[in-house]
């Protein structure tokens, strides 16, 4: 078996593999990157004028054969497997050939619908196959299994393949201090010991704290709710599901209702199926939904309409939520300060940052930052990561015990030898082969 990282030996996003045996070549992952080659936010409008070609000459794209749409000479890579719905993992997947089967699971598949509507990022493949946990797919002679694991992106997933007596666990991105910390233990349990091979992240490898876990988080929501009789607004990634069921219950147990914009309701409503999660539905009287224009402007202009539309019956007014202010936690993003504007009395609410502080600088949050000046909002960080501890890495190292570790997903391979005794860790470089 050979194994190509081409993208994320040193980097944090952008995740790129490609694992070969015999006649077989899958790829798993298909990211954007988040950092350009200059340190700056990757942006890629800056590469609009460049054809697909020159998007792999340049290095935006990972170089492999028989893998894009404008490379239909070459023999075709066999399948793509994606990990979970955060662009680093997928947002490449709109040059991939239409003809090259994707595996990737049910809650995925939703995510990244809706980010389609919403985010213009048109990806609709023609061949897709649906994974679940601990079940086996064969592509070609690789048997590759599916485990669940925890994350902040919601259904996201680690892959073991097996080729004639080689096994490569790759771990995606995971963490076991959220609302999935079985699924863990459930994979290592699963997982033979002694891997010929260990693809594991290491996001956190370069900050060694231990996260708050998502009860805590929702304690500390709980508790901010409870002592105030203000507004509590979150900004919050209508994706991180483990969150929104975190704030969600913070609410609850305040007796506050929830209120959401129409696309975290449609984010719910899709997944509901999957997991008994809050939404605008009869069952949840206490989740309601308010309009900003930014967001229904935007389906009217894709013809929409109808993903608000549905939850016209649970609408919430400007004018009813100024005079609800204590009754009420709604979520934020920077495009819905016009509507925040209409909500008298906001003057002195709680802000809750809710998500990695690095965006908060972001020039997008410029606006809300400056919003929450001029209304003398309070603005306080309630967050965890998205990523396992250093604890955590190890426990998985120690009880998997493979016969190397590979390093992805980190600024700080190296850190890796620190924390793990009589381990081979194999520090990688992007686009260059591990023979296992
Ligand atoms: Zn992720």
């Amino acid at each position: 078996m050979i194994v190509t990282i081409h993208r994320g030996t040193h980097e944090i996003g952008g995740s790129c593999i490609e694992v070969r045996h015999a006649d077989t070549r899958i790829v798993l992952d298909i990211g954007m990157p988040l950092l350009a080659v200059n340190g700056e936010r990757f942006d890629m409008r800056q590469y609009q004028s460049l054809s697909g070609p020159e998007l792999v000459a340049a290095g935006v794209l990972p170089n492999i054969a028989g893998f894009y749409k404008w490379d239909q000479d070459s023999k075709s890579v066999d399948a793509l497997l994606i990990s979970h719905a955060h662009l680093d993992h997928y947002g490449f997947a709109q040059y991939v050939r239409e003809d090259i089967t994707c595996y990737l699971g049910e809650g995925t598949r939703e995510l990244m619908a809706l980010s389609a509507i919403y985010s213009n990022q048109g990806w609709h493949p023609n061949k897709l196959s649906v994974i679940r946990s601990a079940t086996p797919v064969t592509v070609g002679s690789m048997q590759i299994t599916p485990f669940l694991v925890d994350h902040s992106a919601f259904d996201a997933y680690a892959f073991l393949i097996e080729a004639e007596g080689k096994t490569l666990l790759y771990t995606g991105d995971f963490r076991d201090h959220g609302r999935k910390t079985y699924s863990i233990g459930r994979m290592l349990k699963s997982v033979p010991q002694g891997v010929d091979a260990l693809l594991i992240e290491g996001t956190m490898l370069e900050r060694n704290e231990q996260p708050k876990t998502e009860r805590q988080i929702e304690d500390e929501l709980y508790q901010l709710c409870r002592a105030t009789s203000q507004l509590v607004l979150v900004a919050v990634s209508g994706q991180n599901i483990d969150r929104l069921v975190s704030i969600y219950r913070a609410a609850k147990r305040s007796k506050r209702m929830l209120v959401i914009d129409p696309y975290i309701a449609n984010v719910l409503e899709s997944l509901a199926a999957k997991a008994k999660l809050p939404h605008p539905s009869p069952s949840f009287d206490d989740v309601k939904v308010y309009f900003p224009s930014s967001i229904t402007r935007k389906l009217k202009r894709v013809g929409k309409e109808e993903q608000f539309i549905k939850y016209g019956k649970y609408k919430m007014t400007p004018q009813q939520l100024s005079g609800r202010q204590s009754e009420v936690v709604m979520l934020i993003r920077p495009s819905v300060l016009d509507y925040l504007q209409k909500i008298n009395g906001i003057d002195g609410a709680k802000v809750v940052w809710s998500q990695w502080g690095g965006y908060l600088t972001e020039s997008y949050n410029k606006k809300l930052l400056e919003f929450i000046h001029e209304h003398n909002l309070d603005l306080v960080t309630i967050h965890t990561s998205g990523h396992a501890s250093v604890e955590t890495l190890k426990n998985v190292v120690k009880t998997l015990m493979p016969k190397r570790v590979i390093p992805i997903h980190t600024n700080t391979p190296e850190l890796f030898r620190d924390v793990l005794d009589d381990i081979d860790v194999s520090e990688g470089v992007d686009g260059v082969d591990f023979l296992l």
